[in-house]
């Protein structure tokens, strides 16, 4: 059976990339290999499969995946985005610090100052785009932890200039690629030494799995968090591996849609007087367009902006959709809408809310993949409700 050629492109990475047909039998897709443990032909002899927290050849297909499309050599799964976040704190020991962007996903937040924190980590938390990575990394840093594009206000932060100071201290820079996906941007290509995913969102992109995966060119990182991963155990199920899978067969074609969508929503909602600002990386109206573009080759579907009222306002437009489905998450085929303000921002108090740019009229969009036509109508209609 042919394996894949080479410096494959993107688009047939997302088909090719780590997954050769299965070799027994031929099967394009690999088979759920659901199962706990593994006979073993001789004592102490084995397949190289002993027992599937440690390996499952349907989760090393979907590892192997991911890292081709993060231009990594191996992939590490987990059972969500917040255990793979989880296993990077592993590498770290009681006194160690890490510096953090200042407005990472939620959870990762609450992770860092609720948990680890009482493990002995200390967390620095730094607005990168205001900060110069000299002054924002200080000696003795162990890990460096952003996120580019942030949520809701999209902030974009210069991964190349970080990972070099970062590599200066001697530290290990992890960039969480959630938002971008692999599609628009490669961290490790611009120095990162671990990419994260939340694959619950464009990597699997059907809304249908929660998982996470971790992707090196570290050798020697790569080996420490397969022990932890096995330690720990916070593996994904096969079938959660399978369906990822078919997820990323499409990832491509997924996320210029995502794309097209969003850019023309964006236009849209500009031209809108009831809209007082918009956020898009790709837009030249975004405060880091430049950067933006030096570091990503386009941007998926997540579009924030604010409508000229007040939160009872907001939350009448968030309600009025009727193609945008109210929800939290991101990244599926599906349009979603939510309120940072009222729900996934909510647990910020108001004042530092207010502060870090999160207004009660601000809204946040995951754009899907339906016709571009029907959601500028539905954001049209909620606008007229919503304002009058
Ligand atoms: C959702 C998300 C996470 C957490 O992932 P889970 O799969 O929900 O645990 C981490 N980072 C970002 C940017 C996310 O959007």
């Amino acid at each position: 059976m042919s394996t894949a050629p080479k410096n494959l492109k993107l688009e047939s990475l997302c088909i090719h990339g780590g997954q050769s047909p299965e070799p027994i039998t031929g099967a394009v897709m690999p088979p759920v290999f659901q199962t706990s443990t593994y006979a073993q032909p001789g004592v102490a002899r084995h397949t190289g499969y002993e027992y599937s927290r440690t390996q499952n050849p349907t989760r090393e297909k979907l590892e192997a995946a991911v890292a081709s499309l993060e231009g990594a050599t191996d992939g590490v799964a987990f059972g969500s985005g917040s255990a793979a976040t989880a296993a990077i704190q592993h590498l770290l020991d009681a006194g160690d610090t890490v510096v953090c962007g200042d407005d990472v996903y939620g959870g990762t937040y609450r992770q860092f100052t609720k948990v680890f924190s009482r493990q002995g980590l200390n967390y620095e938390f730094v607005d990168f785009t205001r900060v110069a990575p000299e002054d924002a990394i200080g000696e003795g840093t162990k890990l460096v932890w952003l996120e580019s594009p942030t949520n809701p206000l999209l902030k974009v932060s210069d991964i190349r200039a970080l990972a070099a100071r970062a590599h200066a201290v001697g530290a290990i820079v992890a960039v969480d690629n959630t938002f971008a996906s692999p599609f628009f941007q490669q961290p490790l290509s611009m120095g990162a030494d671990l990419v994260v995913h939340s694959t619950t969102k464009y990597i699997n992109g059907h809304s249908d799995v929660v998982g996470g995966i971790l992707a090196t060119r570290d050798a020697d990182l790569a080996a420490r968090l397969r022990f932890i991963q096995n330690s720990i155990g916070a593996v994904p199920g096969v079938w959660d591996c399978w369906l990822t899978l078919r997820g990323i067969k499409t990832l491509a074609v997924r996320m210029q849609r995502h794309q097209e969508n969003a850019t023309k929503v964006v236009d849209w909602l500009i031209a809108q007087p009831g809209v007082t600002r918009v956020w898009y990386p790709m837009h030249p109206s975004h405060p880091q367009y430049e950067l933006a573009r030096s570091q990503m080759t386009g941007f998926g579907g997540m579009v924030s902006f604010e409508i000229d009222g007040d939160l009872a306002a907001a939350e009448r437009f968030c309600e009025a959709t009727r193609v945008f489905t109210l929800a939290e998450s991101l990244g599926g085929v599906e349009s979603l809408i939510e309120l940072p303000a009222a729900m996934t921002h909510a647990s910020i108090p108001p004042d530092v809310r207010r502060e870090i740019g999160i207004a009660d009229g601000l809204v946040r969009v995951s754009v899907g993949i339906e016709h571009v036509d029907d959601l500028i109508a539905d954001l049209g209609q909620a606008l007229k409700v919503a304002l009058g």
